[in-house]
This record gives structure tokens, sequence and C-alpha cells, in this order.
């Protein structure tokens, strides 16, 4: 493609609007544009990209057995009805009326219709295993779409379903898949770690999301160096440090004046005791209902852990009136000795420790020495905080990391929830009805360039993995108003070409040469060829990795073999 007829549109300065890297120069580099806060056009260059993840998952989709279908965007109420997830999906679900005052929510994902068109079809044993994948078109009304198609509102993902006879064949898909995954990301250039996490809305047993990993990520994940585990922090467990006091006291409870002392950092200072010997008390509304937690003073609460032991749909911090009503004090000041009518929940870290600092329902007062059990009714313990760095691995018991990470895929092992309720049955070798067994499997194919991008970039620009890159060759006619110069440029283009690479050819009359070094930083191919009056005085040409700092310079007739012998490299690094 010449430059000088495409719709390549560069932007030099940073615009306002972005933050992080790769939403900066999805921008700059001319990969897309906002319409409206988190829906995206793609220009050129930017579905050029979105067509090689496509087909780098396409190949390992037929590769891992997956065939591909097509659904439709508008998917009817009745079926999510089916579910229950019409009502448990919240806002995230964009809905509509058609003309006849039909409800239809746009895709955010596609459970119930493939379960839908499966139980049509699905009647035999013999049928199993089918595993169907699509990349398409995906709606979630987000509450905050950021980053650009980091977190967009429409969004391409590739999503993909699997129906087994049973658990253990659904394993087995459910482990070449994840296999599949991990080939995927690699041959995108991408270095990404699968990690165990929580299943959230989907639901079922088990599940992995694969995490690229970046600062910039929206999610939080804790790593041991030591034996490798990871798991989302929604989801991961720790060993606590010790507890502040490992010994029941004799003393009995008593209060103490703490005026305007409300966080456990101040009342701590005041009391000359660390924050691990305080329970913290907050009091949550769990689908409406009050609740109280309890957690260890250096602790946080992990809202998805308690939700998911309840199973509620709706968990948010009670407002400072609620407060009042339940614990009779201001923020500040709960405890669990006394308190009254409401469910209370204490994290498994709490258990080991004596003598604890807790608020006494009053305003301005706390009470000391106080013991879970003793002054107050031993509360449903379970693992409700989340992991800090140096809690021990659950694994291998050495210090876990905090990190963060961007999700580019997630795997589920979904088992029957969808199945059972929507009757997808097949009639088994033993002549009865049984549910399928089901997982499933998404990747975001916008996120995933944006991730690529987040994890390969430099001051100048963007450095794209070959497999993924525009154009593998960028090629920069440097002087064009010299005819000679122009002319060997124009055979460079058509050799290239011949020789099966994808060519971008800066054959602009009016740009000099150092605006075109700049765009081809900006833009990232991974291999430029320089033609320019300099070099052919001398003999040369310029052909460079936009990795390396330095070009190499190969006379005219070497090009090739020099093109060739960096792309072999580039290749190396996007092998799966
Ligand atoms: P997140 O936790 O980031 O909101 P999710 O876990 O809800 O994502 P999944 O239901 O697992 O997302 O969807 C599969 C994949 O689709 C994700 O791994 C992610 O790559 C992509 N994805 C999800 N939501 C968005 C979004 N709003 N914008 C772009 N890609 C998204
Ligand atoms: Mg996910």
């Amino acid at each position: 493609m010449r430059v000088s007829k495409a719709f390549i549109p560069t932007v030099k300065e940073t615009p306002g609007e972005a933050e992080i890297p790769s939403h900066k120069l999805m921008l700059r580099a001319g990969l897309m544009r906002k319409v409206a806060s988190g829906f995206y056009e793609y220009l050129p260059l930017g579905q050029r990209v979105i067509l090689k993840v496509n087909q780098i998952i396409r190949e390992e989709m037929e590769r891992a057995g997956a065939q591909e279908v097509l659904m439709p965007i508008m998917t009817p109420a009745e079926l999510w009805q089916e579910t229950g997830r019409w009502q448990k999906y919240g806002k995230e679900l964009m809905r509509v009326k058609d003309r006849h005052d039909r409800d239809y929510a746009l895709g955010p994902t596609h459970e119930e219709v493939i379960t839908d068109m499966v139980r049509r079809e699905l009647k035999s044993y013999k049928q199993l295993p089918m595993n169907l994948f699509q990349i398409a078109t995906k709606f979630r009304d987000e509450v905050r779409p950021r980053f650009g198609v980091m977190r967009s509102r429409e969004f391409l993902m590739k999503d993909g379903y699997s129906f087994d006879v049973d658990d253990a064949a659904c394993d087995k898909t459910y482990w070449i898949m994840f296999e599949a995954y991990k080939r995927i990301f690699k041959r995108c250039g991408l270095l990404c770690s699968p990690v165990e996490a929580d299943s959230g809305l989907i639901g079922g047993s088990f599940t992995h999301e694969f995490m690229v990993l970046a600062d910039s990520g929206e999610a939080a994940i804790a790593m041991c160096e030591a034996c490798g585990y990871a798991a989302n922090m929604e989801k991961a467990a720790g060993v606590p440090s010790p507890a502040a006091v490992s010994q029941a006291t004799t003393e009995a409870f008593a209060t103490v004046d703490t005026p305007e002392k409300y966080t456990v950092e101040d009342v701590g200072v005041l009391l000359k005791l660390p924050p691990s010997q305080f329970i913290k008390t907050l009091i949550f509304l769990a689908d409406g209902k009050p609740i109280a937690v309890l957690i260890r003073g250096d602790h946080e609460v992990n809202e998805v852990k308690v939700q998911n032991a309840l199973g509620t749909t709706e968990l948010v911090l009670a407002p400072a009136e609620k407060v009042m009503e339940v614990t009779g004090a201001p923020v500040g000041f709960a405890g669990p000795v006394g308190l009254k009518g409401v469910k209370i929940l204490a994290d498994n870290a709490l258990k080991d420790g004596h003598d604890y600092v807790t608020g006494a329902l009053v305003k301005d007062k706390h009470l000391v020495h106080v013991e879970i059990g003793r002054d107050c009714a031993a509360p449903w313990y379970n693992d409700f905080r989340s992991v800090v760095t140096g809690d021990g691995c659950p694994k291998c018991g050495k210090p876990l990391k905090a990190g963060r990470g961007i999700e580019v895929g997630q795997t589920f092992k979904l088992g029957t929830k969808y199945s059972k309720s929507m009757k997808c049955v097949y009639l088994g070798e033993d002549s009865k009805d049984h549910e399928a067994v089901m997982g499933c499997y998404g990747i975001g194919v916008t996120r995933t360039v944006a991730a690529a991008i987040e994890q390969h970039n430099d001051a100048e620009g963007i450095l794209w993995p070959i497999s993924l890159a525009p154009y593998q060759v960028h090629l920069l006619l440097l002087n064009p108003a010299e005819p000679e110069v122009a002319k060997v440029a124009d055979q460079c283009y058509e050799d290239l070409k011949k020789a099966g690479y994808e060519v971008l050819y800066d054959d602009r009359a009016d740009s000099s040469a150092g605006f075109k070094f700049k765009d081809a930083d900006l833009l990232g191919m991974p291999l430029s060829v320089r033609v320019g009056s300099r070099g052919l005085k001398e003999g040369v040409i310029e052909v460079k990795r936009r990795r390396e700092k330095e070009p190499a310079k190969v006379p005219p007739a070497q090009v090739l073999d020099k093109v060739k012998e960096f792309a072999v490299e580039e290749w190396k690094l996007c092998a799966p």
C-alpha cells in the first residue's frame, strides 16, 4: 500500500482523552477513532491488526477441533429469562425493544443463545463432543468505559462453547482449549499468564483468566515467584501474617475513650496497639439487607468473596444513616459485641487472634480485651479478605507478590449450569437423558490489540509483534524529488511484494525524511527499508528493525536477504 493513497491519519500531539500508552498510540497511529463514549471505529491499520488476531484465533481453533458459527447480536429476552440472567445481569445488559414491544438484549456473551441452538439439534451422545465458536461484536453497558478499546461498550470478542458427554470429557476439552489459548497469545507476541479466577456472573466450577502483565492493567493479581501460583485478587487465597496476640486474655472487655478517632490507624496510635490487633466491622447491604463483616485491622474485605459466599447479586457498603440504624453509632464505631439483628460474617484470619480492639457501638468509644466467642457469638467464618503482598502462598508458603494485569481471555468450565436450566440434553448409551457438560472460552479481540501495544511500545511509538503488524515492512522513500532514488525505491516495493511481504510504502512527495522516520517509529512496523540519496551514493540501503537502534546498511541487491534474515528473527518472537 502506498501511503500517498492510504487513509492513515496520524496525530503528532498526544490526545487529551487518553491516559494509557495503548489508548494514546491507537489514536496517534490512526488505528481507531472514538464515535461516542465506549464506541470506536477501526480505521484501515486497526482493522488489519484485528484481522490478524482473528486469523490466529481461527487457525488455533481449527487445530483444537472447534468449528466457527455466527450468532445474532440481538438476543431474545426469553432465553435470558430461562437462565435468570435477564434479572441478574443488571444494567450492563443493553436492552432494546422492537416495534412489537418485544424485549431483546444486545449480546454481551452467548451462553443462552448457543445452548438454545445446540439443544434443538442435539439428540444422541454420538453427536458429542461439540465445540463451537464465533468472532462477533459484543455489547456491555460498562459503568466506566475507559482506556479506549481496553474497556469499551461495544467490542469484538471470540466466544467459544463446548458440549461434552460428562465431566471427564469436558475436562479434556477444557485443557485442549487452555493450551490453544496459550498458543494464541504467544502467537500474538504477548507475554501472558493464566491465573486462577472467580467465575463471576457466568458461573460454573473453575476458570482461568489469561493476563497480560502490565502496570496499567485493571485486574489485581497475586503471584508467587517461587512456585508459579497466580490468581486474580478476587479469588486469591493467602496465609495471613500471624495474629498480634496468640493467647486468650483473662481480662474482661472494657470501654476506652477514643474521641474523634475513627480509623484503625488513629485509634492504634492512641492505644499504642498494632492494626492487626483490631477488628474492623463493616456494614454492607447484601441485596438490600444489612450484614456485618468482621475483618482484621490490617486487612481489607474482598467483596467478591463475600458476595459468592452469600450468593447475592449486589453488595454495597451501607450508607451512614443505615450504619447508624444498625449499630446505634456513627461510622467508625461498629463492633460485634452487642450487635443485634444482622448476620455477622468474619474472615478466617481473625480465628487465631485474641485480645482484640473493636468499636463499642457508641460514638467516640472502643472496646479492648475482646474475645470472639466469649464476648460475642462465634460468627460465620470464611475467607472474606483480599490477600496482601507478603502473605504466604497457599501452595508453597513463600511470600506472595501483588501485581496488575490486563485480562485478554478467560476459559470457564461451566458444568451443567446452562444445560440444566435450558434442558440441553442428549440420549446416552444407556438410553437415558443426560445434560451436556459445557465449557466456555472468551477472548477480547480488540482488547488483545490494545494489550499488545501496552506491552510493546516506547517513547516514539508502537513496536508491533510481526504477527500482528498491519504491514511487516515499512519502505521509506527519503528523497522523492530525486527520480533515481524514487526508481530504486519503487523497485524495492515491487521486489518486497513479490517476495510475499506486506509492505507499506511511504512514497509521499511532500514529506521530509525526518517526518517519515518519525511516522515509521510511531506506526511501529517491525522492519523498515530506507532508500535515500545519501545511502545510494555510498551504494547502500538501510534495513532496520524497529526494536534496534542502528540499521544494517546493505547493497541494493542484498536488501531482500537482509529483510528475510530480520523477519525470521521477528517471527521467532511469536513462535508458539
Ligand atoms: P472484565 O473483568 O475485564 O470486565 P469480563 O471477565 O467481564 O472482563 P469475560 O466475560 O470473561 O469478560 O469476556 C471475555 C473477554 O472479553 C475478556 O477476557 C476480555 O478480553 C474481553 N472483554 C470483556 N469486557 C470487555 C470490554 N468492556 N471491552 C473490551 N473487551 C472486553
Ligand atoms: Mg473474564
